[in-house]
């Protein structure tokens, strides 16, 4: 018998309450049950999202929603600047160009955060710019950019703030309202306690405004619909009905936690993590890590990928390797969602045992009992 250990940064594990409401009757999207759903779920959100504005579901992944606000608020002779710190900040340039557009990019060394003042230097240069696209938390390498000071940037501007918070909301601060972040994205499979299927977009006033003028193509994604059949607290398609009672659940117990605490408590996992990899003499790969996943270098003569598979199918304990330019160079476990402190304490010890059989040199449980030392 094995039992399934799910540390990636996405999907993530779901609590029994949650998956208990996944096995309820499937409701009808168009009656006042699901109107019931609907409101707990878009006041959740707001919550979760920390702003005044509407928060609207889409039934897809989070990179549907990525190209939600891509087609939402540009046209096709916009100026747009991608700031990316890895995997998922090239997506946003990759998404933009399939439409046509052909965006500037700031990139950083991976592992590095964005600097904000090469983007207020850029936006100085370029005062046309209609919209910046950036990574809250960067899960292909494990940072987080400082939201808060790139959305003061930008707020000075005419360009609307486009934030990919797909891995980062629910474990690490975002006030979408108060940090002036025109267009949040996200989705339920990472900080949200869900299985994968639905994603989210929330806009500001001045991101509506973008939006009434956007020329982009758009069907399924245009976020007008969405308002529209919100009044009736519906959504313009068939949604996900089953995830979105889940999510209903989800986020009552977000709630009843509080955000705060949340917050706190995945930073208290990300530093145990940090010093479980250090006591094992692994260096940490992000300069600037963020809350919900840790990156640590693959050590020299072990391949990265021997290490994420040995663990899974000898130990049952699912991590992450590095993608693109990264693959087999680091791994990356993650602390956000359903994911606690014992979890964690697991994963040292399969990632001990495991670095052993593939003869790397440390002094065994070092590792183990330094998170004990910070989690206790
Ligand atoms: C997981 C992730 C995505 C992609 O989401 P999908 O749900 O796989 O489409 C995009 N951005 C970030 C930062 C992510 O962590």
């Amino acid at each position: 018998m094995k039992k399934h250990y799910l540390l990636t940064p996405g999907p993530t594990p779901v609590p029994p309450e949650v998956l208990a409401e996944l096995s309820l009757p499937v409701l009808h999207h168009r009656t006042s049950e699901f109107g019931e759903i609907f409101t707990r779920v878009s006041e959740g959100l707001k919550y979760v999202f920390k702003t005044e504005g509407d928060v609207y579901v889409y039934a897809s992944s989070g990179t549907g929603a990525m190209e939600a606000a891509v087609v939402n608020i540009l046209s096709p002779d916009d100026k747009a600047l991608v700031v990316s710190t890895g995997a998922f900040g090239d997506r946003w340039a990759k998404i933009i160009r399939a439409f046509g557009l052909t965006p500037d990019v700031i990139s950083v060394e991976w592992g590095e955060a964005a600097d904000p003042a090469a983007i207020e230097d850029y936006l100085k240069k370029n005062p046309s710019t209609a919209a910046v696209f950036v990574t809250h938390t960067e899960t292909s390498t494990g940072v987080v950019n400082d939201l808060e000071k790139i959305g003061r940037i930008v707020a000075a501007t005419d360009a609307v703030l486009i934030v990919d918070a797909i891995s980062g909301l629910g474990g690490e601060p975002l006030l979408k309202d108060d940090w002036k972040l025109d267009v949040v994205v996200s989705s339920s499979q990472k900080g949200l306690m869900l299985p994968p299927g639905l994603s989210f977009i929330s806009l500001s006033e001045k991101a509506w405004l973008a939006a009434e003028k956007s020329r982009l193509p758009k069907f399924y994604w245009d976020v007008k619909r969405m308002k529209k059949s919100a009044l009736d607290k519906e959504t313009p398609f068939t949604p996900a009905v089953g995830l979105f009672v889940a999510l209903a659940k989800a986020l009552d117990m977000m709630k009843s936690v509080t955000l705060e605490k949340m917050w706190a408590e995945y930073l208290l996992m990300a530093e145990a993590a940090r010093d479980g990899i250090r006591a094992l003499g692994i260096e940490p790969f992000a300069k600037s890590p963020c809350r919900v996943v840790t990156s640590a270098k693959v050590p020299d003569g072990i391949e990265g990928g021997k290490i994420v598979k040995m663990m899974r199918l000898d130990y049952g304990v699912s991590i992450a390797g590095g993608q693109e330019r990264l693959k087999g160079k680091i791994i990356r476990l993650a602390h956000m969602g359903y994911i606690t402190r014992p979890d964690i304490l697991v994963g040292f010890a399969a990632l001990e045992m495991t670095l052993k059989r593939l003869g790397y040199k440390f002094a065994a449980g070092a590792g183990v009992a330094a998170v004990e030392e910070k989690l206790k």
